[in-house]
């Protein structure tokens, strides 16, 4: 169990720094906002760039040439911390929607998506005692939404 005095502002600009020249070779543009001002939260690092890394990846393969990605913070009340990722997409049909957490499951036959990142992704956010839900909009975009407990404890 590895748990640690986590700022949000910092992991989401390490994470994202891991997928700069990825946005790059894609032409997709990446934004992030957190809200100022918030406390450290304990947290499973590893875990929590996990979720990061399979929720961006998705918004990056969804999104066009040009298209945007954005990943903000903020804390829905005290004892929570809240992470959003937004794209400007393809969106997810009312359908796809509710199997998109089962294993296997993907629509990305021709690029061969494993369709096991959002059902490792629900995982480890129920192990972190959070939640994960979705927004989506077919032809406008998907808001993917996590919630953890400021102490999530190890997992
Ligand atoms: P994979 O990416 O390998 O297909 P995932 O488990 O990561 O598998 O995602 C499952 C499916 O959920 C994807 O194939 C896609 O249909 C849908 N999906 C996930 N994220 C998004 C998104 N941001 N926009 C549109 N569809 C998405
Ligand atoms: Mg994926």
């Amino acid at each position: 169990v590895s748990v640690e005095n986590i700022n949000l502002a910092e992991i989401i600009d390490e994470t994202m720094s891991f997928l700069r020249k990825e946005a790059e070779y894609r032409s997709v543009e990446i934004t992030t906002a957190v809200a100022e001002g918030q406390p450290d939260f304990k947290c499973d690092r590893g875990k929590l760039q996990q979720i990061l890394l399979n929720l961006v990846n998705n918004a990056f393969q969804a999104v066009s040439e040009g298209g945007h990605v954005s990943v903000t913070a903020d804390s829905p009340d005290d004892d929570h911390i809240r992470i959003q990722v937004s794209d400007d997409g393809c969106g997810i049909s009312d359908v796809d929607r509710k199997r998109i957490f089962e294993p296997f499951f993907s629509t990305k036959t021709a690029s061969g998506g494993t369709g096991l990142g959002l059902s490792i992704t629900y995982g480890l956010v129920h192990k972190l005692s959070g939640d994960i839900s979705i927004e989506s909009t077919e032809g406008e975009g998907t808001i993917f939404t996590i919630v953890l407990p400021r102490d999530c404890g190890g997992g």
